[in-house]
């Protein structure tokens, strides 16, 4: 049985590797950083999440590692067990306080979070309104609700409520509850979801809106996000954060009314069957809030590198938009040239890695660059002549 099944397992490879899709994963030697290295080599880290350069901050470092002296490496059960300390609480507090809301609810992941949350919200006989670019831990938990799933275009609010209005029109109109789900900033387009017109939208039908700022908080407003920077902070029933990213450190987030977060903790089945976060990891991401807190200039600083980018590859002639946060993709179409493109940026000393289908849809794979706050304008300029050498592959 074995044989057969890494017979099925290469042919699987095989078929991934013609398409041009094979993953391969590249081990860095250095911890993160705005340069890291590989094989031997220093090149500048160009595809991190690690957006404020925290995650190898010494400060984060020395709080997790007071914080392991004190409290030890596992917290030996779930939070409902014995595996809840105060630090878990004081986190949960700080995050509710951050983010302008009455409680908060920490996961292991922003993964875990969404998947939880979700079929907490709706289940069967309820309506779900997903953007079709949201993350996939959103599909993942909208798929495991049971709850029926409207799927609308890309960022466009009017057609997500045409799709309303005639699920719910006649004698349809039998769903129980509807839930509208998006991205905040997404993670491969790097734009921002139309908010306003969303929130606006579940006032007016009654839905209940969740929004995911994985990759806002910490990048966009004052790095509390884009629906704080936006003042719905009030019109969010679910808001989802990541610790795991601008905060550098490890963790998800769900912060909203205490009534919300009290459901999540008796029925969110990714919190009530999983061990909770360690110490360290708590300590490391109060630490993080804290510098977001005292350093807005690094705020600013990792936006200001994402339009440098964005508008000099643009004048090289590639496809790229406005960044409304961090994230700057390089739509170049063909997987094949997208991963050529990117063993290019690599001899020139760039790590930005190829995103292709079906992380992306087909033909628009891309190469996408994520600054950190710790790179230097020099680091900038070395990524655009990387670039002004590239177009022969395109
Ligand atoms: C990265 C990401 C997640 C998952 O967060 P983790 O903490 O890495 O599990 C969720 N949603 C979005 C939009 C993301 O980009």
């Amino acid at each position: 049985m074995r044989r057969e099944l890494d017979c099925d397992c290469r042919a699987e490879l095989a078929k991934l590797e013609a398409a041009d899709l094979r993953r391969h994963i590249v081990a860095i030697e250095t911890p993160s950083g705005p340069h890291v290295r590989i094989d031997g080599r220093d090149v500048v880290l160009m595809c991190s999440n690690d957006y404020l350069g925290l995650a190898a901050d010494p400060r984060l470092a020395a709080a997790a590692a007071r914080a392991a002296k004190q409290w030890g490496t596992g917290s030996g059960a779930s939070r409902l067990i014995s595996g809840a300390t105060v630090l878990h609480s004081g986190l949960e507090s700080r995050l509710a306080a951050f983010e302008g809301t009455q409680d908060c609810v920490l996961f292991s992941s922003g993964y875990l979070a969404n998947v939880g949350t979700i079929p907490v919200l709706v289940g069967r006989g309820d309506l779900i309104l997903s953007d079709e670019r949201n993350h996939a831990s959103i599909i993942d938990g909208c798929r495991l609700s049971r709850a029926e799933i409207k799927v609308y275009p890309h960022c466009d609010a009017d057609a997500a409520e045409s799709i309303l209005v005639s699920a719910t029109a006649g004698q349809h109109a039998a769903y129980r509850r509807t839930l509208v789900v998006t991205d905040s900033v997404f993670s491969m387009d790097g734009d921002l979801a139309p908010l306003q017109k969303l929130a606006d939208m579940c006032d007016r039908y009654g839905a209940w809106f969740m929004v995911d700022e994985a990759h806002a908080t910490g990048v966009v407003g004052d790095g509390r996000g884009a629906v704080h920077a936006a003042g719905l902070t009030g019109a969010v029933s679910a808001l989802v954060g990541t610790c795991s990213k601008a905060l550098g450190s490890l963790g998800g987030y769900v912060v909203g009314s205490r009534a919300l977060c009290d459901l999540l903790r008796n029925k969110a089945r990714t919190f009530v069957f999983d061990t909770a976060l360690p110490g360290p990891v708590l300590a490391a991401t109060l630490a993080a809030l804290d510098i977001v807190e005292s350093e807005p200039e690094r705020v600013r600083r990792v936006r200001e590198h994402a339009r440098r980018l964005a508008s000099s590859i643009r004048t090289l002639g590639y496809d790229v938009s406005d960044p409304a946060a961090a994230v700057v993709p390089v739509v170049v179409g063909a997987s094949d040239q997208v991963v050529r493109i990117g063993d290019h940026l690599l001899s020139q000393g760039v790590l930005a890695r190829p995103i292709r289908p079906p992380t992306v849809p087909e033909c628009t794979a891309r190469i996408r660059l994520c600054p950190m706050a710790t790179h230097t304008d020099d680091d900038i300029d070395k990524v655009v002549d990387a670039f002004a050498h590239a177009s022969r592959y395109c």
